[in-house]
Parts: structure tokens; C-alpha cells; sequence
């Protein structure tokens, strides 16, 4: 079967062929980093690892980019409220995003850009923008002209009087529109900022990611990605900013939406006391960042998904059968694709249906469970194979019944970080990193051949 995903441009299902029949490209929407990820940063993140997979499958080459807005004003306010550096703040909310997501099974994206080192490229945009009659300048800001655009509202099926509506900001008296957004906008002394020929500023936030789409996948590409809050403004106002810079019909040709995360069927808020970040649960359930991830993906990704420990215990209850039916198994040999993975594979294809694929799952399961001799161990291949495109299944059967509170990958990763920082002379880096790792119980012993950990 081919791949089918549902288009928000369209709102159709449809076909996916990709531009470039050996190269897919695809960019998706990652977070501001001023704090830990949350609950639904991690839905999108493996939503989009899952495709990725799915894509790899069919196409020889994939880029994926995940951007990094590290700069934005909720990034300012977290500085001046805990008395950091802005770098300060996002380095550190950087590193446990990459810590967080690899615990997921997320893997890092083929280009993981940040917008403050896009600010050549942001305003060679705004430049082109303004040479070409879709933005002015007005009192130190740059503003996008959204009347001098033909496709405006098209993501997300709006009129003109609907954007104006739906922009809800505070009218300018610069504006010549009540829907035109900033491209750049005045700092402060104290505030970061570049020097531009508009005075010294920074970049708005929906121009970052135009200019670091074009940067690494080209003026169009195959699919845009990202949460369905998203949408409007922020994936619009790309569309906007994208076609009239590059004069094409498209930004991307695909664009895929992840349903928001609730919790125990209220919206996730702070003030609401039910904010869950990824770090939180991880530390509450050790050992069981799998059955997160496959919980993540229990309910279709287009639809909102409903948090709870009772659906978080069926999820594990899941990999306890799989893991169950590999146990004394031979090894994590390559399994039979065609096989186990094909039904699976099968099931993502269509608009990566994942309730059907879990259903998959459970047949494999019940399929090894019944099968003796060679005949098991083919079955149990298939298994591992689907486990595999899924992003679960990655353990030792041991480890997953001990609890398998540490990832050896993941302690691994830590420990040649370390070792890198350590050979820059970053002895700061590499203290934090041996300081984490035994607050997890992990030691860590220098020898003249390298690093070795043990449980201590
Ligand atoms: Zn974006």
C-alpha cells in the first residue's frame, strides 16, 4: 500500500508522492525552549519520529528538520524572572529536551536549527519581502502586508475579516491592517537583538521558521508538520511569508496537524495544577519510557488525546505481552520486514493509522505465543521488526521486567558527551554530566582506555 496522509491545505486524505522521487524533506515545528517539555511537546515530537520512520521505509533519503526558537519573548521574560542569561536559559532547556526526547525514542532530527544563528537568512526574507511589495516598514517594525497576499487564509480556510479577527493583538496605530504581523520588531538596550537596517531588533517568531525552511529543505518542500494550535497564525502566516518571498504555489505541499493533549480530560495548563512534563513522568514510572511513547500514540495522532494512568498501565500492559513472547527468544537479529513489520508498516500507511497498527501488534504477539521451534523464532522477527518501526521493543526482555530503570543507549550518549566535553576542556559540562548520572545512581570510573559505568 502507498502512503495516504491527510492534508490540512486540502482537507482531504491523499496520496503522498514526494517532489524529489530520492529525497523527502520535511519540517516540523519543534519548541520554544524557556522550559522542560511537556506532555504534548512529546506527542508531536513522537508523531513525527513515527512518520519519519514510516518515510524511511518507502524513500531511500530523508531530511527532517525540527527547529529551536530560542529567541522569543516568554524566552526573555523566563531570563529576567530567574536571573539567567537567555543563553543560559535555552542551553539548559535544549539539553533536557534532547535528554527527554531520546528517552522517548525520538531520534534527533538531520538538521536541528536554531533561529539565532538564521538572522543573515531572516533578513535576507524580510529584504525580499519588502522588495517585492509584501511588507513595509513602519516605526522600527517590519510588517507583513497580508491584503498584498492572494493566498491569505488558505491553511486554515479563513477570510481577511477572519484573520483580523483572529489575530486578537493589540492594533498598532503602524499597522496599515489589523491582521499584519511583524517580521521584526524593535529591542531594547537590554533586550537581544541584531543590528538590521530597520534599527537594531529581532526577528518575529512565523519569520523564523520561514527562513530556516527555505535554509535547509529549499523555497518548497514535501511536508510541514507541526501541533493544530499551530495552525493559525503561526503555520498561515509561514504560508504567507514563504510563496510571496519565493514566488511559489506552495511552502510545502503536505501539511500534517497532531491533535492537542488533555488531561484526564481537561486542557493542560500550569494554573489547572495538571502541567506534566516528560522529565516528571519519567522519574514516576522508571523503565517505562516505552510504554510513554506507544501510549503517546494509542489514539490516532489527528485527534486529541486524553491522558491517563489507567491508559498509560495499557500501554505497558502491551509491551509486558511482546516482551513477554520474546522472552528467551534468540537475539535482536534483523527481523522480516515483509513479515511482522509489513502488517504494521501497512497500517501507518494509512495516514499513520496507529489504533489499527496496535491491533497489528497484538496479532504478532499472539502469533509468536503460538508458534514452536523455527517457526517462533521467524514469528518473533516479525515482532521485533514492528517494534522497531514503531520506536518500542528496543530492550532486553531481562531489562524491561527488571523495570530496566536505565537505558544503557542513553547512558552511553551521556557518557561520550561527557567524554567529548572533557577532551574541549570543558571540565563545567562534563562535572554536570557525571553529577546527573550519579544522581541517578550511575558511577562513573575514568580509566587510561576510557570511561566505564556501573550501577552504583
Ligand atoms: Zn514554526
Amino acid at each position: 500500500m502507498a502512503l495516504h496522509l491527510h492534508n490540512t491545505l486540502t482537507r482531504a486524505r491523499e496520496p503522498f508522492r514526494p517532489i524529489d522521487p530520492s529525497h523527502v524533506r520535511i519540517y516540523v515545528c519543534g519548541a520554544t525552549v524557556y522550559d522542560t517539555a511537556h506532555l504534548g511537546n512529546a506527542r508531536s515530537a513522537v508523531v513525527f519520529d513515527l512518520l519519519r520512520a514510516v518515510l524511511e521505509a518507502e524513500w531511500p533519503k530523508v531530511t527532517f528538520v525540527r527547529n529551536i526558537t530560542d529567541i522569543e519573548d516568554k524566552i526573555m521574560d523566563r531570563a529576567r524572572s530567574t536571573g539567567q542569561s537567555i543563553e543560559q536559559v535555552t542551553e539548559a532547556a535544549i539539553r533536557f529536551q534532547d535528554e527527554d526526547l531520546a528517552a522517548l525514542g525520538v531520534r534527533p532530527p538531520t538538521v536541528a536549527p536554531r533561529a539565532t544563528r538564521h538572522i543573515p537568512q531572516i533578513l535576507e526574507l524580510i529584504g525580499i519581502l519588502l522588495a517585492k511589495g509584501h511588507a513595509y516598514a513602519a516605526e522600527r517594525h517590519v510588517l507583513f502586508d497580508v491584503r498584498s497576499n492572494p493566498r491569505a487564509g488558505r491553511l486554515s480556510g479563513q477570510t481577511l475579516a477572519g484573520l483580523r479577527e483572529g489575530a486578537r493583538v493589540e492594533v498598532a496605530p503602524y499597522k496599515r491592517d489589523g491582521a499584519d504581523f511583524v517580521l521584526w520588531k524593535p529591542s531594547t538596550p537590554e533586550q537581544p537583538g541584531w543590528d538590521s537596517p530597520w534599527g537594531r531588533g529581532r526577528p518575529g517568531w512565523h519569520v523564523e521558521c520561514s527562513a530556516m525552511a527555505a535554509t535547509h529543505l529549499g523555497p518548497e518542500f514535501d511536508i510541514h508538520g507541526g501541533g493544530s494550535d499551530l495552525i493559525f497564525p503561526h503555520h498561515e502566516n509561514e504560508i504567507a511569508q514563504s510563496t510571496c518571498a519565493h514566488g511559489t504555489e506552495h511552502m510545502a505541499r503536505f501539511w500534517l496537524h497532531n491533535g492537542m493533549l488533555t488531561v484526564d480530560g481537561l486542557k493542560m495548563a500550569k494554573s489547572a495544577g495538571n502541567f506534566i512534563t516528560v522529565r516528571e513522568l519519567l522519574a514516576a514510572h522508571p523503565g517505562r519510557a516505552e510504554a510513554i511513547r506507544l501510549m503517546l500514540l494509542s489514539v490516532h495522532y489527528r485527534q486529541d488525546l486524553d491522558f491517563t494512568e489507567p491508559r498509560l498501565h495499557e500501554a505497558a500492559q502491551t509491551l509486558d505481552r511482546a516482551y513477554g513472547a520474546l522472552r528467551g527468544m534468540p537475539g535482536n537479529d534483523a527481523g522480516n520486514d515483509a513479515g511482522g513489520g509489513g502488517a504494521v508498516l501497512a497500517a501507518l500507511q494509512d495516514d499513520l493509522n496507529t489504533p489499527l497498527a496496535l491491533a497489528r501488534l497484538h496479532e504478532l504477539i499472539g502469533r509468536v505465543n503460538t508458534a514452536s521451534g523455527s517457526e517462533r523464532d521467524a514469528r518473533a522477527a516479525d515482532l521485533r521488526a514492528a517494534g522497531r518501526l514503531l520506536g518500542v521493543l528496543r530492550l532486553d526482555p531481562e531489562a524491561w521486567f527488571q523495570g530496566g530503570t536505565h537505558d544503557p543507549a542513553e547512558i552511553d550518549r551521556l557518557v561520550g558527551e561527557r567524554a567529548t566535553a572533557r577532551a574541549a576542556r570543558d571540565f563545567a559540562t562534563a562535572d554536570r554530566i557525571r553529577a546527573r548520572l550519579e544522581s541517578r545512581g550511575i558511577a562513573l570510573e575514568d580509566r587510561p582506555e576510557g570511561t566505564v559505568w556501573r550501577l552504583g
